[in-house]
């Protein structure tokens, strides 16, 4: 606390991000990283940028990735803003498209950075309960509101809601937009891109940072229809008019292109995914149905931060969360390489 700063300011409840340790030797399953390498066409498109160009601004419209994400994705140019990370997208499309006189809804347990954003920007908001089972129920959603925002399929549950689901609350939902953050759709679900055609008020979220192995070039992007693009290019060029560096553009552009690459680490997290379940309900953990590169499970004769610290003193760094108090049982596993996992499952054997 300090007189110097603003009333904004002594007013924030900052997200919290997971940790990042220093140590070396760490099975690290806290914070959803791919376990795998980038594609070593992303390595090179790198290198190549470290070059005296570094001198010269970058494109500030990210001209040449967007048009490759648009590809990707069979849309037009025109319907893809990207940006340093989907959590700078999703900070620009609270701002843009969810600041209404009406509270926006997103579920009581999710990412714990929507409320982060609604306390910056100031914007009301109403948590919606998951169901008993943690599911989206739609029907919850069909409600006057000044926006939606979820992910799917959902965090820290890892449930995915049907695409059906989704263009049911769509059709249900003209007046307002409706923001699905699909920052692990790769792991299995399908995508509400193909929506954006019809659903004037709908935008897709993406990130590079888990199914493409790149949290630490921090690109990410949305997908909509143009008005909703140009929204978010206004706060944009009102806040950072460069938010990708030329190795962000490089690198994540030849990560999109080498769609073979990023399929292939894809299904292998998909398949340890499997085994981890097996392994972990066989040590008699509930683990809920996951489409996302993480799992969320409990262990009836445990209690969640005890065994997230018992893991911890074996070098093994999983995600609790002590809020809210239902999921205060669980701990959120990333499915990390089968060796990792093996370790995991071993730690786990022997508290278990
Ligand atoms: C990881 C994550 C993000 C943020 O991704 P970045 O692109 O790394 O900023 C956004 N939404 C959800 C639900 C996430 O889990």
């Amino acid at each position: 606390m300090s007189r110097y700063w603003s009333a904004v300011v002594h007013g924030l409840t900052p997200y919290v991000p997971g940790e990042q340790p220093k140590l070396a030797n760490l099975v690290k399953l806290n914070t959803n990283e791919n376990p795998y390498g980038p594609s070593p066409k992303v390595i090179e498109a790198v290198r190549a940028e470290a070059a005296d160009t570094l001198r010269l601004y970058p494109d500030p419209n990210s001209d040449r990735l967007r048009a490759g994400i648009a590809a990707y994705h069979g849309v037009t140019p025109e319907q893809v803003f990207v940006g340093n990370g989907s959590d700078e997208v999703l900070a620009h499309a609270f701002m843009a498209l969810l600041k209404h006189e009406r509270a926006i809804l997103f579920p009581d347990i999710t990412y714990s950075f929507y409320p982060v954003y609604c306390g910056l920007y100031e914007i009301g908001h109403r948590a919606v309960p998951l169901t008993e089972s943690f599911e989206i129920r739609v029907d919850d959603y069909l409600t006057p509101n000044g926006g939606i925002i979820f992910p799917n399929p959902n965090a820290p549950t890892g449930r995915l809601l049907a695409l059906g689901e989704i263009e049911r609350l769509l059709a249900g939902n003209p007046d307002s937009v409706v923001v699905i953050d699909e920052a692990y759709i790769d792991f299995g679900g399908d995508s509400a891109v193909g929506l954006v055609a019809r659903y004037p008020q709908l935008l897709v979220t993406r990130t590079l940072s888990k199914s493409h192995a790149l949290a630490g070039l921090r690109v990410g992007y949305a997908i909509g229809q143009p008005h909703l693009v140009e929204a978010l290019n206004r706060v944009k060029d009102s806040f950072n008019s460069y938010p990708l560096d030329r190795f962000a553009q490089a690198g994540a552009l030849a990560s999109i292109e080498d769609r073979a690459y990023f399929e292939s680490i894809c299904a292998k997290v998909v398949r340890t995914r499997t085994r981890l379940v097996e392994e972990m309900e066989a040590l008699g953990f509930e683990v809920l149905p996951s489409g996302a590169n993480f799992i969320f499970a409990r262990h009836p004769a445990q209690d969640g931060a005890a065994l997230a610290a018992a893991l911890r003193d074996r070098s093994i760094i999983v995600r609790h969360f002590r809020n809210p108090a239902r999921i205060a049982p669980f701990l959120r596993v990333t499915v990390g390489t089968d060796a990792q996992c093996d370790a995991l499952v071993a730690a786990l054997k022997a508290l278990c």
